[in-house]
């Protein structure tokens, strides 16, 4: 549950389920992820993105092992302190994983809240108390995935009423005005255009790096971009805990193999 979480952030379910399942035969314990290296892990990641997950997933299994004996703890205060994840993902592991009774806030369920709940704008504090409380005396886990389903599959940004299952329930439609879930801090900002950004560049580096160790000039001739900005793609890379920039090579953490170029 872990990993699909971290794996699904920013990310579509039907992109995950192939990495997902290639990583969970390679490493299906947190100690075997920790044991692993780090280039190991970011090879399994694929081709799904945003690699500073594939780290944060190896930082989190060792934090796993130091300070909850192996074991992914239940408790979302606990999962927080894992690197990588943040409020939803704790929660939605807490409750699908454990059925810890706390409310999995997302941009989708955030919008329920807002329309068919109170029918005004919610602060993200607001809205998770409000879906905390709504997991009371309930099957948590069915519960919030009932409530991501909603939100995916009928309260979208242009909501589908007339079929919803809440519409006979639901504060917005029986007051109407102006809609209450654009202004809700649950919402989330558009993603800048992936076609020629950094992000993408970064993504081509890593895959270069995945076949092996390579020497920088080999690399900017793969990458076909200009040199000062592979570089700085490659220091944030190395920031990130991902890539380690040799006197001989570039390469993923934790790859000994010798440079292919
Ligand atoms: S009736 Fe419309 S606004 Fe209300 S919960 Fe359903 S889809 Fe959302």
């Amino acid at each position: 549950m872990l990993v699909s979480e971290v794996m699904l952030q920013q990310t579509q379910a039907t992109r995950v389920i192939e990495p997902w399942r290639r990583f969970m035969a390679s490493l299906p314990t947190p100690s075997a992820c920790a044991a692993s290296p780090r280039s190991a892990v970011i090879a399994l990641w694929g081709g799904l993105g945003y690699n500073r997950r594939a780290g944060y997933l190896h930082d989190a299994a060792r934090v796993i092992l130091d300070e909850f004996d192996g074991f992914v703890p239940s408790d979302p205060d606990a999962l927080r302190r894992l690197p990588g994840v943040g409020a939803y993902t704790a929660n939605a592991v807490a409750s699908f994983a454990f059925g810890v009774g706390v409310g999995v806030l997302d941009t989708n369920v955030g919008r329920i809240l807002a329309r068919a709940l109170v029918n005004r704008p919610l602060a993200r504090s607001e809205a998770q108390r409000l879906a905390d409380e709504l997991v009371r005396g309930r099957d948590s886990a069915v519960h919030n995935q009932a409530m991501l389903d909603l939100g995916a599959q009928f309260c979208t940004a242009k909501p589908r009423c007339p079929t919803c299952p809440m519409a006979s329930r639901c504060a917005w439609r029986a007051v109407g005005g102006p809609d209450p879930a654009q202004y809700s801090a649950a919402v989330s900002v558009r993603q800048s255009a992936f076609v020629g950004s950094d992000r993408q560049c970064r993504g081509r580096i890593i895959a270069v790096l995945r076949d092996g160790p390579s020497n920088l000039d080999a690399l900017l001739v793969r990458i076909a971009e200009p040199r000062d900005r592979v570089e700085r793609l490659l220091a944030a890379l190395v920031e990130d805990g991902l890539v380690e920039h040799g006197a001989h090579a570039v390469h993923l953490v934790g790859d000994t193999r010798e440079p292919v170029g």
